[in-house]
């Protein structure tokens, strides 16, 4: 019995026949699966129904994958709108409450909270995907692994099951303030956690600040982050990586969906995304046109299982492109990419500048702590944007050198130069926050036309 433990362990995959499905029988799957949840969706939504009647399409539709642009795309106000009509779970849900067992929220910070609805089938799926996530960066049943996000409504809360389904030993540190979660790492050791990429980096900043080095005093191998863009910013995965002496992995989920999306492979090389839950599709940002895989525009998921409340040809407002290419590491599910949110772009000069490109460049210059501020502001008719950053303590350079550098590298990177560069002491900037950081302020005049 031990050998075969032991072999189960060494496996490289979590589930290697799902995982490295030639793409021809990946798509095959995709398709049983999207004429079977158009079915579903269509028998037992209202919403679905009534609109895709009121469009002329129906479930027979679906004879091949391209079929699903001849419906229509639903959007984050669509959830809202139909939320609580006719019943608590609204229109768009699919099946009766009582089959229900499991509710996340979305955040609310661009509007009211989204109610996303589980099944148990839906909520097992979800954990056996974060099983896979968990494996694929290495994690195994010898890790210890602190589960360092919210527990309330979050949808990342639960992802902790799946690293205990795949055998981990599993510390629920929730949100735990940083000198009790500090205590958690130096006394039990666990090698692996996940936390947001802002507070990866305080907390290992607090580490230091009380005489401990995550380098050597932790045990901290990897550290997953997700929840903002950092861990796919180089500049950004490097500096938490340095810090704590661990490698860092990219994971991506969706309130509307489950927590459980994407998640990086040991070649951080975009995020694999599970294509046997979920079809995705780019699309124009402004015409909503269809582009090819590969080119930037708006993700748009369609949910291939979940039956609590499919989701069809849902704009998720996030911006990026996705690689079907092979990845080195054998698995063949596409490698999604993203560079922000189509609500935080914003454009200047006829240029499409998202904060992500901002945080790349501040956190790549030597000498400045790495903690910004945007502001984005209208002059005499004209979008434009300013940087405050933080100057180290050692840094010998005036704050008029340093304004300078940083303008000039984000000339470089962005193609439009900043309005202005304010220069603080570190510690000068209100940006460092135990959560997700608010590092945009937009100070453009909303009421103009009147
Ligand atoms: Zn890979």
């Amino acid at each position: 019995m031990a050998q075969t433990t032991q072999k189960w362990v060494e496996r490289k995959y979590w589930n290697e026949k799902l995982e490295t499905l030639p793409r021809e029988e990946l798509e095959k799957f995709q398709l049983e699966k999207l004429k079977e949840i158009i079915r579903h969706a269509y028998e037992n939504s209202p919403y679905y129904k009534r609109t895709w009647d009121e469009a002329g399409v129906s479930p027979d539709d679906i004879k091949s994958l391209k079929d699903i642009q001849k419906f229509p795309f639903i959007n984050k106000k669509t959830q809202r709108d139909t939320q609580g009509v006719g019943s608590f779970l609204g229109e768009l849900a699919a099946v009766p409450e009582e089959d229900v067992v499991f509710i996340s929220t979305s955040s609310g910070s661009t509007g009211v909270p989204t109610v996303s609805p589980f099944t148990k089938a839906d909520f097992d799926a979800f954990q056996d995907t974060e099983s896979r996530w968990f494996w694929q960066i290495g994690m195994r049943p010898n890790d210890r692994y602190v589960h360092a996000l919210n527990f309330s409504l979050y949808v990342g809360g639960p992802d902790v099951i799946g690293a205990q389904n795949m055998g981990a030993l599993c510390i629920w540190g929730g949100t735990l303030p940083s000198d009790r979660l500090l205590f958690v790492l130096k006394t039990y050791q666990p090698t692996v956690i996940w936390t947001s990429p802002s507070y990866a980096w305080q907390l290992g900043e607090k580490a230091k600040k009380a005489g401990i080095d995550p380098k050597k005093d932790l045990n901290i191998k990897k550290i997953i982050v997700a929840g903002e863009l950092g861990g796919s910013i180089p500049a950004t995965r490097k500096a938490i990586e340095d810090l704590w002496g661990a490698e860092l992995y990219d994971f991506y989920g969706l309130s509307d969906i489950f927590g459980a999306c994407a998640a990086q492979c040991e070649y951080h090389d975009g995020l694999h995304i599970a294509e046997d839950h979920i079809l995705v599709e780019t699309v124009d940002i402004h015409t909503g046109e269809i582009l090819p895989d590969g080119e930037v525009g708006e993700l748009v998921y369609t949910t291939l299982q979940k039956k609590a409340r499919p989701l069809i040809r849902f704009r998720t407002g996030d911006i990026g492109y996705i690689d079907k290419t092979p990845c080195k590491c054998g698995r063949t599910h596409g490698r999604i990419h993203i560079n922000g949110r189509k609500d935080d772009m914003f454009i200047v000069s006829a240029v499409n500048v998202f904060p992500s490109d901002i945080e790349a460049v501040v956190r790549d210059i030597k000498g400045i702590t790495g903690e910004y501020l945007i502001r984005i502001f209208e002059k005499d008719f004209t979008c434009k944007y300013a940087v405050e950053i933080e100057k180290n303590a050692d840094n010998p350079k005036t704050d008029e050198e340093v304004a300078a550098e940083v303008s000039t590298a984000l000339k470089a990177r962005i193609g439009v130069k900043p309005a202005r560069v304010e220069v603080h002491p570190d510690g000068g900037l209100n940006t460092r926050s135990e959560h997700k950081s608010s590092r945009v302020i937009d100070e453009r005049h909303q009421d103009y036309n009147i």
